[in-house]
């Protein structure tokens, strides 16, 4: 198993840590929303990338879940009027 050589310093692991508290030092904003953004980033709320869409959102997810949320609601109900239309000729 490979062990350190030597002990890590308190000057080496402080001068580690000091990054841990990285701020953002500079923000631009989305091309197509407008939303305040890391610059090189993707834009979380409405998923594009220098006009290109990247990523899929919640809403986008909320979106299609809903559509599918239709379309089987339209399928029973069309599942059950079969149904009942056979249960009329019988
Ligand atoms: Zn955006």
């Amino acid at each position: 198993m490979p062990v350190p050589k030597r002990k890590t310093s308190k000057s080496r692991r402080d001068k580690r840590s000091a990054n841990k508290g990285m701020k953002v030092k500079a923000i631009s904003a989305c091309q197509t929303c407008q939303t305040p953004l890391v610059p090189h980033s993707a834009c979380q709320e409405c998923g594009y990338y220098k006009g290109v869409k990247v990523l899929r959102t919640k809403a986008d997810r909320m979106q299609a879940r809903s559509k599918e949320r239709e379309a089987a609601e339209v399928k029973a109900r069309a599942h059950q009027a079969v149904e009942e239309s056979e249960e009329e000729s019988k």
